[in-house]
């Protein structure tokens, strides 16, 4: 999209035209993946025991990309994001990660194999450190001979983390938490970086860091897909959007064309 502030990554991944293709593989590279998406959600339909949260979600998020899904509360949006990670599985549909089936992987193995989260509401070790705490995102990594230079990283990104890092979580201030739930993500080296309402009960101060940080995450060369209620900002940061209405996609189109459309400002930009 011309007026965001960082163009997607080039997509390396399209199939090379060899001989005309059929239709159904055109858009098929030699991995199976769709326009250089690096996650894929076809038709994804999740339940909480016989709620029918999910009805049918398809979604791609592409390397280089920020993308945002947004929409009013209970639409699904969390739900979503539980469906990728694996902490509820779809009954149905097809949830793929670098060309690979993850629909009914185990949590651990989505997490080990590149997706990690920072979680709605943080979800911190509130009695241990924010080292201790950003130590935790490592838990999976098989190679840890970089975790000195990750950590810097995040003190980099984060520094006020790096002068509290021996204060107990539960002391720091809500934007503070959320930092370390960000950094904590990042420690984990995600291929795809998922962040649920990361601005959720913050200052507007600490709304713009944040927003800021998430920018500065995927320009590093981190895709990202940010769960926000907070659409005008998300909409602000994202390369492209998708608005969920009771479990189904309403609208998907460039975050800057979300931002414009009058059914998008009316119900969630909060214009008339
Ligand atoms: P919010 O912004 O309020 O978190 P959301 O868009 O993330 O909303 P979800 O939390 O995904 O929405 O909820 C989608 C639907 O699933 C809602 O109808 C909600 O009531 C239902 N739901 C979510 N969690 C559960 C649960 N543990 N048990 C039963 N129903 C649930």
């Amino acid at each position: 999209m011309s007026e965001s502030p960082h163009e997607p990554a080039p997509q390396p991944e399209q199939a090379p035209a060899q001989s005309a293709p059929e239709p159904a593989q055109a858009q098929e590279s030699p991995g199976g993946r769709r326009n250089g998406a690096i996650l894929e959600v076809e038709d994804v339909h999740t339940y909480y025991g016989a709620i029918h949260a999910l009805k049918g979600i398809t979604l791609d998020v592409r390397e280089g990309e920020i993308v945002t899904l947004i929409g009013a509360n209970g639409a699904g949006k969390s739900t979503t994001l539980r469906s990728i990670n694996g902490l509820n599985h779809p009954r149905m549909g097809t949830i793929r990660f670098q060309g690979r089936d993850i629909t009914n992987d185990a949590p651990h193995k989505i997490v080990a194999s590149g997706i990690s989260q920072s979680p709605e509401g943080r979800k911190l070790f509130p009695r241990m450190t924010v080292l201790e705490n950003l130590e935790m995102g490592t838990f999976q990594l098989k190679d840890r001979s970089t975790f000195k230079d990750d950590l810097e990283r995040v003190y980099a990104l984060f520094p006020r983390l790096a002068e509290r890092k021996t204060q107990n979580a539960g002391t720091l201030s809500g934007g503070e938490q959320q930092m370390v739930a960000m950094g904590r993500a990042l420690m984990a080296k995600p291929k795809l970086l998922m962040l649920d309402e990361p601005s959720m009960g913050l200052a507007p101060i600490f709304v713009e860091r944040i927003f800021e940080i998430v920018v500065e995450i995927n320009r590093q060369g981190t895709p990202i897909l940010l769960v926000e209620q907070n659409a005008l900002m998300a909409l602000d940061v994202a390369n492209r959007g998708y608005v969920m209405e009771t479990g189904h996609i309403a609208l998907t189109d460039e975050a800057n064309v979300l931002a414009k459309n009058e059914q998008v400002q009316k119900a969630y930009l909060g214009m008339d």
